[in-house]
C-alpha cells in the first residue's frame, strides 16, 4: 500500500475494506495490553531463589552486619555486582535502594538545588537552566525535569543515537544548558544502541559545555540483549577519562529487569566529585540503603558470567514476543509508506512512527478494538509529540499468542487511520 500514489477511488476502496476488517476485530471483544515495559511473571520467577538465599548469613565480606543501619554507598559485594553490570570500577559505584529512577531524580535534584560539586555549581543559581532530551524518549525522565521546573529542549533520536550535531550546537550556543538525558543501549523507546562515534562525542561534550553540565547516562538495558552477538556500547567512563571529562557524565543502572522489578538494587557510577556531591544529599535523606537486599543480589549473581547466563534466560522468554511484533510489522508495512520502525536487538520496546498526524487516532482505534497501547505523545516532554507519529509497543507481559493478536489489531488500526487521514 503506497498512500502517496493512490487515487481517491483506491483510497475509498481501501477504507471500506479496512473498515470491515476493523469492525470484525471490534466484534471479537479483545482485552489485550501492550503498554507496560515490565517483566512478565515468568521472567520474575527466574529470580525467586533470592528469597531465602542468605539462609541466616547476613554478614558481608567486609564484616558488615547488613541488617543494621549505615553504609550510605553500599556493601562491597553489591559494588562488584554494579561493576559487572555497568563495566565501571567498583570504587566509582554507589549502590542505592530498589530504583535507579529514584537515584536519577535525587541526582538531578542535587545538581539543581545543592550542586554536585559545591553550592556554586547548583543549577538554580542561574535563570531557567535547561536539559537536552533526545526524542522520542523515556517519559519518566521528562517527568523528573517537569517536577523540578527544568526546561526541556528536544533533539531528534537517530539510528546512531541522539543527533549529535544538534546537541553540540545547543551546548555551544545556549549557555543555560546544564544537562542531557541518555538511554545509550536499547534506548527507550527506539531500541537503538549509541554508536562508538556518538559515545565519544558525548564524552567530549564536557570540553565545550559549562562546568556544571552533566549527562544523565541511564544504562537501564546494559545487559538486556535479545540476540547472540549484539552491538556493543563503547565505555563512556573510559572515554571521559581519556578526554579529561570524568565529571560530565553520571551513569545509572539497576537490577529491576534482571531480578524482581520492584525489589531490586540500583546503582550510580560516577567520578569521586559527583559521588561526594550525591552522598552529601543522600546522607540527609537516609541512614543507609537496604543492604540485606544488596547482599541477596550479590550472592544470587556472584560474577559477570552468572549475570549474563541469567540474562540469557530472560532473552529466551522475550525473544519470541519481539519476533511476533517485528514480523507483524514487516509483513504489514515493508515496502509501504505507512510507517517506520527500528529492529531492536534488546531492551523492552519497539517504537513505531506512523505517518504524521496518525498516532493518536491509531491508539484510539486500537483501544476501541480492545488493545491498549501507550498513549500517543507519552514519549515526548509534556506528552506532546509535535508530529503525532510515535507509538511505543511493549510486548514483554502478554503471551506470544496475545502479542500476535494485539499486532493484528495494531496493523489494521495503523492502516485505517492512515487511509482515513489521506481521504481528508
Ligand atoms: N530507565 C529506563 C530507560 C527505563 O525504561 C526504566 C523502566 O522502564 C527505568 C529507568 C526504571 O528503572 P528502575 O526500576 O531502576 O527505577
Amino acid at each position: 500500500m503506497l498512500l502517496d500514489q493512490a487515487t481517491p477511488e483506491q483510497l475509498r476502496e481501501w477504507e471500506s475494506q479496512l473498515s470491515q476488517e476493523y469492525d470484525a476485530i471490534v466484534g471479537k471483544k479483545l482485552n489485550l495490553d501492550v503498554t507496560r515495559g515490565k517483566p512478565s511473571a515468568d521472567q520474575l520467577d527466574l529470580s525467586d531463589a533470592l528469597d531465602g538465599i542468605l539462609d541466616g548469613n547476613y554478614v558481608a565480606a567486609n564484616g558488615t552486619d547488613t541488617r543494621n543501619y549505615g553504609g550510605i554507598d553500599g556493601i562491597p559485594e553489591a559494588k562488584r555486582l554494579g561493576s559487572d553490570l555497568m563495566s565501571v570500577p567498583a570504587d566509582n559505584i554507589l549502590v542505592g535502594g530498589n530504583s535507579s529512577l529514584t537515584l536519577m531524580h535525587q541526582t538531578m535534584l542535587t545538581a539543581y538545588y545543592f550542586g554536585l560539586s559545591g553550592a556554586d555549581s547548583a543549577w538554580k543559581n542561574i535563570d531557567a537552566p535547561k536539559v537536552i532530551c533526545p526524542v522520542p524518549g523515556y517519559d519518566r525522565h521528562f517527568t523528573v525535569c517537569e517536577q523540578l521546573g527544568i526546561e526541556m529542549v528536544t533533539v531528534p533520536m537517530t539510528a546512531t543515537g541522539p543527533d549529535m550535531d544538534a546537541v553540540e550546537t545547543l551546548v555551544k550556543s545556549d549557555s543555560r544548558i546544564r544537562g542531557m538525558w541518555c538511554v545509550p543501549k536499547y534506548s527507550n523507546p527506539t531500541g537503538v544502541v549509541y554508536t562508538d562515534e556518538t559515545v565519544e562525542r558525548i564524552a567530549k561534550l564536557g570540553l565545550i559545555a559549562h562546568a556544571d553540565f552533566r549527562v544523565f547516562w541511564d544504562n537501564a538495558y546494559a545487559v538486556h540483549d535479545l540476540v547472540k552477538s549484539p552491538a556493543t556500547l563503547a565505555s563512556v567512563f573510559d572515554l571521559c577519562n581519556k578526554h579529561g571529562t570524568a565529571d560530565s557524565v553520571v551513569q545509572f543502572a539497576s537490577t529491576s529487569k534482571i531480578t524482581h522489578a520492584g525489589a531490586g538494587v540500583a546503582f550510580v557510577a560516577a567520578s569521586t566529585t559527583n559521588l561526594n556531591g550525591l552522598k552529601a544529599f543522600l546522607g540527609a535523606c537516609t541512614i543507609g540503603p537496604d543492604k540485606v537486599n544488596q547482599l541477596r543480589h550479590a550472592r544470587f549473581l556472584p560474577n559477570r558470567d552468572a549475570l549474563m547466563g541469567h540474562m540469557a534466560k530472560h532473552a529466551a522468554l522475550l525473544q519470541p514476543r519481539f519476533d511476533a511484533v517485528l514480523s507483524a510489522l514487516s509483513s504489514a508495512f515493508d515496502g509501504t509508506d505507512l510507517g517506520n520502525w527500528e529492529t531492536p536487538e534488546g531492551g523492552y520496546f519497539v517504537s513505531f512512527d506512523t505517518r504524521p498526524g496518525c498516532a493518536k487516532e491509531t491508539v484510539r482505534l486500537a483501544a476501541e478494538a480492545g488493545v491498549k497501547l501507550t498513549p500517543a505523545g507519552a514519549t515526548f516532554p509534556y506528552g506532546k509529540d509535535p508530529e503525532d507519529r510515535n507509538i511505543r509497543i511493549a510486548p514483554s507481559v502478554p503471551s506470544v499468542d496475545e502479542v500476535v493478536g494485539a499486532m493484528e489489531v495494531f496493523v489494521t488500526c495503523v492502516k485505517l487511520a492512515s487511509v482515513r487521514q489521506a481521504l481528508t
